[in-house]
Formats: structure tokens, C-alpha cells, sequence
């Protein structure tokens, strides 16, 4: 195995060695509390090409690393902490057509898998509309996407999850779709300078 930053030799099922981890986060972003967007760490190397590699060559222990790197981080725990719901920032169309390995999805799913948040379907999905969806509910209890249900007792929060982002369009057509919740996003990394 060679490692996918500086191309030295690294141990079988290792990705990434030591010295790379090191520079990936020294590329850590600060986020203050108030912030909508966190981003976790600026897109460079060499970060993108663990995230290259993970969603164009579908390497598993690439996806591994960053799952791991994504978990790890305290404003990742504190957000979770916020968060009721969790939801991958939608693919594009041009993803879903060619069905593209969803890195957002894949990192939603992790993160929801040792806390108190559930796991909610990307806005495309026919879960994301809340009347349609409520209405379905009350004609028949069985359905097999768990949709954000309507509460107005208090105001609930949705956690966006997206690999790389470079603009707060995606969370802000979010926020048009669910005036009722507070809306925030992670990023795994910020392409912006
Ligand atoms: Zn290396």
C-alpha cells in the first residue's frame, strides 16, 4: 500500500500515513458557535485526495479515514449534540443519474449511528415534504422513509451533512423548505480559500 498523500509505502489497510494525517489537520478551520456553516478542515492536500478517492474510486478505506476524521472532531460532537435530525446535502442530478457513490449520504449515516439524531432523507426525496408526507401518515402508519414530522411545541433542529462545499445555497433552500426548524450545516471540508 502506498499512502494516497506523499506516496511512501504504509502498512496493508492503511490509506493515509501518520505524517499526512498530521498535515490534514493542520488544515483545521476554526468555527465560532454562532456560525451556520461549520467546515471542518480547507480542502487541500492532502485531505482531497482522500476525498477524490473515496467518491471517485469508491475506496473504502479512504471513506474509513474521513468517517473517522469527520467523528473525531469536537464541533462534529457539539453539533450532534444540537442536531434532532441529520440529513445529507441532496446529490446533484447528474450524481443520481450516474449513480455516483454518495460520500454526504455515507457520512450522515455514520454520524447518526451512535447518537440521539435520526437520519432523515435528502430533500429530494419525497419524505422532505412535510404536508404530503403528514397527510400519508394519517391514511396508513406504515412507511418506510422516516420523514421529519411536524411538531410545534417547540422548535426542532436539522443538522445538514455535506463532504465539500463551497456556497450556503444548499442550506438555504433548506431553510425555505422548513421555515419551522433551525437549520445548520457540517461540511467535511470548505473549497473556499
Ligand atoms: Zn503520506
Amino acid at each position: 500500500m502506498v499512502c494516497l498523500g506523499c506516496k511512501k509505502n504504509i502498512p496493508i489497510f492503511k490509506v493515509i500515513c501518520f505524517g499526512c494525517l498530521k498535515i490534514i489537520y493542520e488544515l483545521s478551520v476554526n468555527n465560532s458557535n454562532e456560525q451556520k456553516i461549520s467546515s471542518l478542515f480547507s480542502y487541500q492536500e492532502p485531505l482531497r485526495s482522500l476525498v477524490i478517492s473515496a467518491k471517485v474510486e469508491r475506496n473504502w478505506l479512504a471513506t474509513q479515514s474521513l468517517k473517522k476524521i469527520l467523528s473525531h472532531s469536537v464541533r462534529t460532537q457539539y453539533l450532534l449534540e444540537w442536531a434532532d435530525y441529520v440529513t445529507p446535502a441532496p446529490s446533484s442530478l447528474w450524481s443520481r443519474i450516474h449513480l455516483k457513490f454518495d460520500l454526504a449520504y455515507i457520512l450522515a449515516h455514520h454520524l447518526t449511528r451512535k447518537t440521539k439524531a435520526t437520519l432523515v432523507p435528502p430533500p429530494w426525496t419525497t419524505g422532505w415534504n412535510i404536508s404530503k408526507q403528514s397527510k400519508r401518515k394519517r391514511r396508513s402508519p406504515v412507511h418506510s422513509t422516516q420523514a421529519i414530522p411536524v411538531d410545534n411545541r417547540s422548535k426542532k433542529n436539522i443538522l445538514l451533512i455535506d463532504d465539500v462545499t463551497t456556497s450556503g445555497q444548499t442550506l438555504n433552500r433548506l431553510e425555505k423548505h422548513f421555515p419551522h426548524y433551525n437549520v445548520r450545516a457540517l461540511c467535511l471540508c470548505s473549497a473556499k480559500s
